[in-house]
């Protein structure tokens, strides 16, 4: 459960990103959308840890994140916007350089999870290419299994569609929808079908502000 109150925040060229959201956030998949310059990516960034509110309160799982980031992040997995870094290193060794990192110490243990990742993203037969020769929806897909090392509890997906073609589109949402109900899993997005499909719940975000919260069908009632 991811609760957030009253969050507030300004850049330093006095642009009003965030203002007064308030948000109650259940298990299961939960659609952030938005038009661009909503503040969808301010809001992910900033429960993500990445960025300081002005003022509110962030509260996952009885984490208050704002005062304890670091319980957060590991609990989290975040795949940002710009997720930009494709090396010339193989996707298994990109993944398992990744682990180590996540304290992952043991190799066997290692090989295994990792391999269960590239399974589950669909990339297993990609696994000794270069991340750097992946297409969009490759990329995209290892982000998620970048994001799922530490099997976290808290999922952030950041636009995560655009710019892939309608087939690599239904992978990656084929994809969110096997990671199950037991996480929290928000996908931000301007793209309303995206929301309308995988969403049980969702916001509405314009302004920095939360103009509706609801059932996607719902809400496409009451427009
Ligand atoms: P800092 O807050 O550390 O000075 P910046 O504000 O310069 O950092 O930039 C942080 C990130 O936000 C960068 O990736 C930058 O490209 C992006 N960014 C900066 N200004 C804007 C803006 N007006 N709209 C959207 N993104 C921006
Ligand atoms: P969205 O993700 O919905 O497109 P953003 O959170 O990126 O919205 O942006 C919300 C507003 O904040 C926009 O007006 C944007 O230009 C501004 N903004 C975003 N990041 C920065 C930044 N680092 N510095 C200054 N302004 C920013």
């Amino acid at each position: 459960m991811l609760e957030i109150k009253g969050l507030t925040k300004t850049y330093d060229n006095g642009v009003k990103a965030l203002n007064n959201v308030n948000l109650s956030i259940s298990k299961g998949m939960f659609g952030l959308l938005g038009p661009n310059g909503a503040g969808k990516s301010s809001l992910m960034r900033t429960i993500a840890t990445l960025q300081q509110p002005d003022s509110g309160s962030i509260v996952f799982n009885g984490i208050d994140v704002l005062k304890d980031p670091q319980a957060l992040r590991k609990t989290l997995g975040y795949l940002p916007q710009d997720f930009s870094v494709y090396p010339r290193i193989s996707a298994f060794d990109l993944l398992d350089h990744l682990a180590v990192l996540k304290g992952f110490t043991e190799k066997k243990q290692r090989k295994e999870l990792v391999e269960g990742l590239l399974a589950h993203t669909n990339l297993f037969q990609h696994k000794d290419k270069a991340v750097s020769g992946f297409s969009g929806g490759m990329r995209q897909r290892f982000g998620i299994a970048q994001a799922l090392l530490g099997n976290p509890d808290l999922l952030i997906v950041d636009e995560p569609t655009a710019g892939l073609d309608p087939e690599e589109r239904n992978r990656f949402h084929n994809l969110l929808v096997s990671l199950g109900e037991e996480k929290v899993i928000i996908l931000s997005t301007h793209i309303v079908d995206d929301v309308a499909e995988l969403c049980p719940a969702m916001a509405v975000l314009s302004g920095g502000q939360i103009l509706l919260q609801g059932n996607p069908l719902d809400l496409i009632q009451q427009v």
